[in-house]
C-alpha cells in the first residue's frame, strides 16, 4: 500500500535534525551490580591500578573536536573529584557538563533524602572543578523508575533544569513508560520537568525487527552501523532527534575484565574496538549537539522549575 501524496507531508530525515550526543563519565569499575567491583571501598585501589576514565575521555574529546561537535558530559561526582583537570578540559572545549550523581547508586534504591545528599555533593564537586553551572542529570543505569518520581522534585529543588534519565522500554535496571522523544514530565509536586528520554526504535530485519535502544552503550557496540542508522532514520521520520549515550569504557578494548554472568559479560565487553569508529562515522554523517541545545531548540529556553500551583 502506498500513502497518498500530499504537499504537507514532509517526513523529516535524520539529516534535517540535530541529535543529542552525551557521555556518562565514569570509570570501568562503576558498572552496576557486579560483585567484584560493587563496593566503593574497592574503588580507590582500582582507580590507582587501572583507571581508564581520563584516557578514554580524552579520546572522546578528540573525536568531538575533529568534527567540531559539542556534547553533554554527565560526570560522576566521584570521578570529577579525582580528575578536576579533565573536567576543565571538557568545559574549555565548549561542551556542556551535567551530573551523573556522586556514588553511582540507583535512584530507586535510595530515599529522597539520600538522593538529595548524593546529588548535592555531586553538583558541588562538578561545579567546583568546572567553574560552571550544572543543569542536567542522567541517573545511573536510567534508574528513575515507577515509584521514584520524587526524584524530579529533588532535581528541581537543587536547581537543575532538565532530566535525561528515562528509558522508555524494559531493561535490567530501569525502564519507564513515558512518551517517546522530548516531553515534559509532571513531578509529584506539580513541576513540569523537561525530559530527554533515551531513544527507542524498531531495529532489525523482517520478523527479527524489534523496538529497542540502538544508540548507546552495549546496544551501540553490538549493533552494526546500518542498524544504528535505521533507528536514527526511523525516529527522525517521527520528528524525534536521537539521543546517543556512551561511556569511556565503551571505547576501551583494554578494559579490565571481571567475573560476571555470561550474558552480562558479553553485554559489558562486546564490540569495544568498534565504538570509536562508529561514533566517528555517526558524527561525520549526522548533526549532533549538547542535550541542552537539542532540548531548547524543541521547547525553548530552559527555566528554573517552579511548582505549577505555587502560592
Ligand atoms: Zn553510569
Amino acid at each position: 500500500m502506498t500513502l497518498p501524496d500530499s504537499p504537507s507531508r514532509h517526513l523529516a530525515t535524520s539529516s534535517s535534525l540535530t541529535h543529542a550526543l552525551s557521555f556518562d563519565i565514569e570509570d570501568w569499575f562503576h558498572i552496576v551490580e557486579v560483585k567484584a567491583v560493587e563496593s566503593p571501598e574497592l574503588w580507590p585501589q582500582l582507580h590507582a591500578s587501572s583507571s581508564l576514565v581520563e584516557r578514554y575521555t580524552d579520546l572522546i574529546l578528540e573525536i568531538c573536536a575533529r568534527h567540531h561537535t559539542h556534547a553533554t558530559f554527565f560526570i560522576l561526582g566521584w570521578v570529577a573529584e579525582r580528575h578536576p583537570d579533565m573536567v576543565r578540559r571538557i568545559v574549555e572545549a565548549g561542551h556542556e557538563i551535567g551530573t551523573h550523581s556522586y556514588w553511582h547508586r540507583k535512584v530507586y534504591e535510595l530515599s529522597p533524602e539520600q538522593f538529595r545528599d548524593d546529588m548535592h555533593r555531586s553538583i558541588e564537586v562538578i561545579e567546583q572543578a568546572s567553574q560552571s553551572k550544572v543543569y542536567g542529570f542522567r541517573a545511573p543505569s536510567f534508574s528513575i523508575t515507577e515509584g521514584a518520581e520524587w526524584a524530579f522534585d529533588v532535581l528541581a529543588e537543587l536547581g537543575l533544569l532538565y532530566d535525561a534519565s528515562l528509558f522508555p522500554a524494559r531493561r535490567g535496571h530501569g525502564g519507564y513508560a513515558c512518551p517517546a522523544g522530548i516531553h515534559h514530565h509532571v513531578s509529584p509536586q506539580g513541576r513540569k520537568i523537561p525530559e530527554l528520554p533515551m531513544s527507542i526504535a524498531p531495529v532489525g530485519i523482517g520478523p527479527a525487527k524489534k523496538r529497542m535502544c540502538y544508540s548507546g552503550g552495549g546496544y551501540m557496540r553490538l549493533l552494526p552501523y546500518h542498524f544504528i542508522e535505521q533507528g536514527l532514520n526511523s525516529e527522525a521520520a517521527a520528528g524525534r532527534p536521537t539521543v546517543v549515550y556512551l561511556h569511556p569504557r565503551d571505547f576501551a578494548p583494554d578494559c579490565p575484565k571481571v567475573r560476571m554472568p555470561p550474558h552480562r559479560f558479553f553485554k559489558c565487553y562486546v564490540g569495544t574496538s568498534t565504538t570509536a569508529g562508529k561514533l566517528d562515522r555517526l558524527i561525520a554523517e549526522h548533526r549532533f549537539d549538547t542535550c541542552r541545545t537539542v532540548l531548547e531548540s524543541a521547547i525553548g529556553p530552559l527555566r528554573p522549575l517552579v511548582k505549577e500551583h505555587a502560592a
